[in-house]
C-alpha cells in the first residue's frame, strides 16, 4: 500500500523525454511510459478522493535523452501537456538553447499551459530580470484547506543561454518576492529544487525559511539533477529531501503531515514498472482511458519521426562507461572503429593522417544487443554533435601536448573519477611525434580546444564547421548500415536477431512483483537491501567529490556507479 498522509505528492524528475519508457526488448523491467503514471496519478487520486489531498509535481529536465526531444521541442510538449501536474520546476537542460527557452517563454507556450504553476523561483529572462514561469504557487487540497506553499529552485548554474539569469539561489533567499511568499497562508511547504538531494544549497533553502516561520512547518524538499534515488531525514526535525532517479525509471510518492500535527513524512521509490504500478495504485488493471490516449499519443510521435525504424541490429551490448580497453566498451568501438572509418576521415587529402577530439560528456546509455531503432542511437548519444576541422598537417607532438592539456581541463569540469578518459581521441593512440596530422574535433567544448590549440601552435586557429549531415549520429548509423546489417526476417529462424536480454543491465531487475518499501514496511529482507544500498551509496559518495559542476553533461549523471542504488531499496 502506498504511505498516504494528510498531504500526498506523486513525483517524475529527470526524465529527459524518456516519455515513452525504456525499451521492452532490452529492458522489459522498465515498461511503463507516461501513460502508465498518468493512468498510475488517476487511480490514486481516485483511492484518496475528491476530499483528499493528492498532488504530482514534475522536478525538472524533460529535455536531452531520446529522439523526442527536438530543438525547439514541438513534438515533446504537446505529450508534457497531458500530464497533470500540479506544479513544474525547471531543470538545466531547459536552459541550453534559445529554441527551448523559447518554446517554453513565449506567449502560449509551455510556462503559460501551466497557469502559473511553471516554477521558476531562480530563473529569470535576463532582459528583465522577470521570472520566466512563477517565483511560487500555492496549490489548494482536495480538502478545501490544506494549502500547499511550493518553491521551484535550480542550483546555480553557471552556463544557460545568455537571455537567461539564474540568480544564486543564495541571493533569491534574501529576496523580498521569497519573504513575502512565507507570509503566504499555508500548512506546509513543498520546494522543488533541481539539485541533489544534499546539495548545500538545500540547507541554504531550508534556513532561510526557518529563519523566517520557526521550525515546526513541514518542508518537503522534492529533489534531482544527480539521477538517483535517495531520501535524506536529517535535513532537520520537521524537513526531508527526496530525490526519484531518472529517465522513468522511478515513480516517487511521498506523503507529509499538515501544519498542526507532529511532523511525519513517508515515501515510497516504484519502479518505472506497468506491474509495480498497478499493484502500488492497488487496481487490476493500470491503463486509464486518458492513460491508453497518451501512449497511443506517445507511439505516434515517435512513428511520425521515424524514431522506431531499424538501423542495424548489434552483434552484442556495449556500455557507455566501459574503459577503452573492454571488447564491450562503445567509446572504445567509437575511437578505433567507427570514426577512422567514417566519412570524415576520407575528407581532404587521402592519405593525410587523420585525429579527432571528442568530448566523452557525448554518450548517455548503453546501446543493447540485437535490434537497434533510431530512437537507440539517440538514447546512446543525445547531443548529436556535429564536427570541425581544426588545422592540417599539425605535428603529432603538438597535438598530443594539446591533447593532454584538454584531458586535464575536462577532468576539472567533469569533478568525478571515471575509467574512460575525459577527453576522446581517436584513433586512441599516441600519435607519432614526428608525423604531422589533420585534426578535427567535436561541436561541444570546441571553444576550449581551439584556444589550447592556438597556443600550442602560437597562432589563431580557425575551426571550420564540416556541415550538419555530419555529425556523431551520422557517424553512429552509416557505421551500423555498413556492417550491422540484420539477417533477413524472411531467412529461416537461424539468423533471426533475436530480442535478447541484456547481460549489461544497469537497472535492478523487477520480478514483476510490485515493491514499495516505505515507513513500517520494513522486514529483515528490506533492512539488507536498505543496509546493501546505502553501502553502495556510501561507499560511492566517498570517491565522488560533491561539488557541482555546470555543464550536466559532463556531471556526475554520468557516472555509472551511481545507476546502481536504482532499486526497491529505501531507507526510511
Ligand atoms: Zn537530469
Ligand atoms: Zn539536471
Amino acid at each position: 500500500m502506498l504511505p498516504v498522509g494528510d498531504i500526498n505528492v506523486i513525483v517524475v524528475t529527470d526524465v529527459h523525454s524518456w516519455v515513452s519508457g525504456h525499451s521492452p526488448i532490452h529492458e522489459p523491467s522498465l515498461d511503463a511510459d507516461y501513460g502508465s503514471v498518468l493512468s498510475f496519478y488517476e487511480h490514486v487520486r481516485d483511492s484518496i478522493g475528491g476530499d483528499g489531498n493528492l498532488f504530482f509535481v514534475m522536478n525538472g529536465d524533460f529535455m536531452d535523452g531520446t529522439g523526442l526531444t527536438t530543438n525547439p521541442p514541438d513534438f515533446l510538449l504537446p505529450i508534457l501537456e497531458h500530464m497533470p501536474w500540479s506544479a513544474v520546476n525547471i531543470g538545466n537542460h531547459e536552459l541550453y538553447a534559445n529554441s527551448t527557452v523559447q518554446s517554453i517563454r513565449k506567449p502560449g507556450g509551455f510556462s503559460d499551459w501551466w497557469g502559473g504553476r511553471y516554477l521558476t523561483s531562480n530563473v529569470v529572462l535576463a532582459s528583465s530580470d522577470d521570472p520566466i514561469g512563477s517565483r511560487y504557487t500555492v496549490m489548494h487540497g482536495g480538502d478545501g484547506q490544506t494549502k500547499v506553499l511550493t518553491f521551484g529552485f535550480l542550483y546555480d548554474m553557471a552556463d544557460a543561454v545568455a537571455t537567461v539569469t539564474v540568480q544564486r539561489v543564495e541571493d533569491a533567499v534574501k529576496s523580498k518576492w521569497f519573504r513575502s511568499a512565507l507570509k503566504e497562508e499555508y500548512d506546509a511547504i513543498l520546494v522543488l529544487a533541481h539539485m541533489d538531494h544534499q546539495d548545500p544549497l538545500v540547507q541554504v533553502i531550508l534556513k532561510a525559511i526557518r529563519s523566517a516561520i520557526g521550525h515546526t512547518v513541514p518542508v518537503q524538499f522534492i529533489t534531482g539533477h544527480t539521477h538517483i534515488r535517495a531520501y535524506d531525514n536529517a535535513t532537520d526535525a520537521c524537513s526531508t529531501s527526496f530525490e526519484a532517479g531518472r529517465y522513468l525509471d522511478t515513480v516517487g510518492f511521498v506523503s507529509m503531515s499538515g501544519k498542526n500535527s507532529s511532523c511525519k513524512f513517508k515515501h515510497a521509490f516504484i519502479d518505472g514498472n506497468v506491474e509495480a504500478l498497478r499493484s502500488a495504485a492497488n487496481v487490476d488493471k493500470l491503463d486509464t482511458d486518458n492513460g491508453q490516449a497518451l501512449t497511443d499519443l506517445i507511439k505516434e510521435t515517435q512513428g511520425r519521426l521515424g524514431l522506431l525504424d531499424i538501423v542495424g541490429c548489434s552483434p552484442q551490448t556495449f556500455s557507455y562507461v566501459y574503459d577503452l580497453n573492454a571488447t564491450d566498451s562503445f567509446w572504445r568501438l567509437y575511437l578505433d572503429e567507427i570514426v577512422p572509418n567514417s566519412t570524415i576521415f576520407s575528407l581532404g587529402n587521402a592519405t593525410h593522417k587523420k585525429i579527432l577530439f571528442q568530448d566523452t560528456g557525448a554518450f548517455r546509455y548503453d546501446l543493447f544487443n540485437g535490434t537497434v531503432t533510431m530512437n537507440d542511437v539517440d538514447i546512446l548519444s543525445p547531443f548529436d554533435d556535429t564536427f570541425y576541422q581544426l588545422s592540417s598537417g599539425i605535428p603529432g607532438h603538438v597535438i598530443q601536448s594539446a591533447y593532454e592539456r584538454i584531458s586535464e581541463e575536462m577532468k576539472f569540469m567533469m569533478n568525478v573519477e571515471q575509467p574512460i578518459p575525459s577527453a576522446a581521441m581517436s584513433p586512441p593512440r599516441r600519435p607519432a611525434a614526428n608525423d604531422t596530422y589533420d585534426l578535427y574535433a567535436g561541436k561541444f567544448g570546441i571553444e576550449n580546444v581551439v584556444k589550447i590549440l592556438s597556443d600550442e601552435l602560437g597562432f589563431d586557429v580557425r575551426p571550420m564547421e564540416l556541415g550538419n549531415d555530419l555529425s556523431t549520429n551520422s557517424l553512429i548509423i552509416d557505421y551500423m548500415k555498413e556492417n550491422w546489417a540484420c539477417p533477413s526476417l524472411v531467412d529461416d529462424n537461424h539468423d533471426t536477431p533475436k530480442p535478447s536480454i541484456p547481460h549489461h543491465m544497469p537497472h535492478v531487475d523487477v520480478s514483476g512483483v510490485a515493491k514499495i518499501i516505505s515507513n513500517g514496511l520494513s522486514t529483515p529482507v528490506w533492512i539488507g537491501l536498505g543496509v546493501l544500498y546505502f553501502a553502495v551509496v556510501a561507499g560511492f559518495l566517498l570517491f565522488r567529490s560533491r561539488k557541482r559542476v555546470g555543464r550536466e553533461r559532463f556531471a556526475s549523471e554520468n557516472s555509472q556507479a551511481e545507476l546502481e542504488p536504482v532499486s526497491d531499496a529505501v531507507f526510511a
